[in-house]
C-alpha cells in the first residue's frame, strides 16, 4: 500500500489515486502535509511495465488470435498494468532525480 515516506501513515485508495493521475511532480501527504513525490525505483518499474504493452502487441504475430480477443487481451492487460501501478506507488521525501544532478 501506499505510505508516506515521512510519517508512514498508509495513504487511502483515493489519495492514491489522485497522485496516480496528478501531473505535479509532488503531492502533500494527506496526514502530515510534507511533500511526496513517486520514487525513482517505482518510476523505473512503471516504464518498464509499459514497455509489456508493445510486446503483447507482437501476439498476432505469432499466434492466430481474433482482433477482438486481442483487443480484450490488450484492454485487460491495461487494466492490470494501471492497478498493479495504484497498489505499489512508492513515495519519497525527495525529487529524486533532480538532487541526483546536484550531489554528482
Ligand atoms: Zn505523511
Amino acid at each position: 500500500m501506499t505510505r508516506c515516506s515521512s510519517c508512514h501513515e498508509n495513504w487511502s485508495v483515493s489519495s492514491a489515486l489522485k497522485r496516480y493521475t496528478a501531473i505535479a511532480p509532488g503531492m502533500a501527504c494527506p496526514s502530515c502535509g510534507q511533500m511526496q513525490y513517486l520514487s525513482e525505483r517505482y518510476r523505473e518499474r512503471s516504464l518498464m511495465m509499459m514497455l509489456l504493452i508493445p510486446l503483447l502487441m507482437l501476439i498476432p504475430a505469432f499466434f492466430d488470435i481474433s482482433i477482438v480477443a486481442m483487443s480484450l487481451l490488450i484492454l485487460a492487460a491495461f487494466i492490470a498494468i494501471a492497478v498493479i501501478h495504484l497498489f505499489t506507488i512508492e513515495l519519497s521525501g525527495d525529487q529524486e532525480t533532480e538532487h541526483k544532478g546536484l550531489m554528482e
